[in-house]
């Protein structure tokens, strides 16, 4: 069992600086959970506590059913995959898949049995008598996954594994990385600054904020749900619409037009997501489009709602102008947030 537990785990470095606020949170076993947040949220350094590279200021760690707050990194039975592959140039692609058994005293030909096995999974059988110079990015990749595999890990660990691949290689890698993960079942922790990648291949999303754990769900309750308004702006390109809003006599309204239920009377910002507007020339909010942006299988229609700015998400075959159009929300598309704390209502 490798079920991964973390009790108010906090990272303050010698400068002082706290980069991770106390955190608490369990990932199950098998479990795929993705760390996804901006440049110096914290997500690295929360993956490097998990892995032992770096010291945990206060609080508890748990690996399986053991504390490993004072465990070397090599005891605590996990495989970590970086970014920068760290492959051994002089070795063959066999001695860089097998190099961590190696080390461990595993009779040769068990370690080329496993190697052989690993390299059939990822599809290497032909490149093991290469150096990783005469590889390509994804290759390199695969390689520093297989030598993640054969040692059998209880937890793989991964640093923002496909940052150094093409957009195109990334889609294809996410989805490989992803498939191995189901078929092995081992429990994943995976960090990355691309939302996208956090929504297709975790399980659940933790979304990180100033070393603060903004939201952790699924990636459709963190879509659809988002906690605050930093997590409905950062999950989702083009991000959710964020309006002034204001609630009075049990109806919400941004400008005049009338959005929403709400009980209470206040301001508030009014959370939409642009495939949740659709054009509709019996609705009732009126968008004055100004541009219009081709993407190909959809178009994103840019302008604004009064003097909001706004997006909206059509698909290809919807006719699109700018100037007025008039358009309406999908039930159960609004989210509210609190104007001060940006916290969900
Ligand atoms: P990125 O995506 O850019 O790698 P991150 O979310 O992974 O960012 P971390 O690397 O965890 O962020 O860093 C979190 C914060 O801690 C940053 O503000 C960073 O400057 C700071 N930090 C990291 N290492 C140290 C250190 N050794 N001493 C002091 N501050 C540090």
């Amino acid at each position: 069992m490798a079920q991964v537990t973390l009790n108010n785990v906090r990272k303050v470095y010698p400068n002082g600086f706290e980069a991770v606020k106390p955190a608490s949170f369990a990932i199950n076993d098998g479990e795929f959970v993705v760390l996804v947040g901006p440049s110096g949220c914290g997500k690295s350094t929360m993956l490097r506590m998990i892995a032992g590279l770096e010291d945990i200021s206060s609080g508890e760690l748990n690996i399986g059913d053991r504390v490993v707050n004072d465990v070397d990194p090599a005891d605590r039975d996990i495989a970590m995959v970086f970014q920068n592959y760290a492959l051994y140039p002089h070795m063959t692609v066999a001695k860089n898949i097998g190099y961590g058994l190696k080390n461990r005293k595993i009779p040769a030909d068990q370690i080329a049995a496993k190697v052989q096995e690993a390299a059939t999974m990822l599809n290497l059988t032909e490149y093991l008598d290469r150096k990783p110079s005469q590889l390509s990015g994804g290759q390199r990749q695969r390689v520093a996954m297989g030598r993640a595999i054969v040692r059998d890990p209880s937890l793989f660990l991964f640093d923002e594994p496909l940052s150094n691949l093409d957009a195109k290689l990334r889609n294809q890698m996410r989805i490989e990385i992803k498939a191995l993960q189901r078929r092995l079942g081992v429990t994943s922790v995976y960090v990355t600054h691309d939302q996208v990648e956090a929504m297709t291949m975790a399980d659940r999303i933790i979304v990180m904020n100033g070393g603060v754990i903004e939201q952790i769900g699924t990636p459709s309750e963190v879509y659809h749900s988002p906690a605050s308004t930093f997590v409905a702006s950062f999950m989702g390109a083009p991000p959710m619409n964020l309006l002034n809003g204001h609630a009075a006599g049990g109806r919400v309204r941004v400008g005049d037009h009338d959005l929403h239920h709400h009980d209470h009377d206040r301001p508030l910002t009014v959370g939409i997501r642009p495939e949740d507007i659709v054009p509709d020339t019996t609705g009732p909010l009126q968008i004055n489009v100004s541009l219009i942006e081709e993407l190909g299988a959809h178009r994103l229609l840019h302008g604004t709602l009064q003097d909001q700015a706004i997006t909206i998400h059509v698909g290809k075959d919807h006719p699109v102008s700018t100037g007025p159009i008039y358009a309406a929300i999908k039930p159960n598309a609004v989210s509210l947030f609190d104007v001060e704390s940006g916290m969900r209502l």
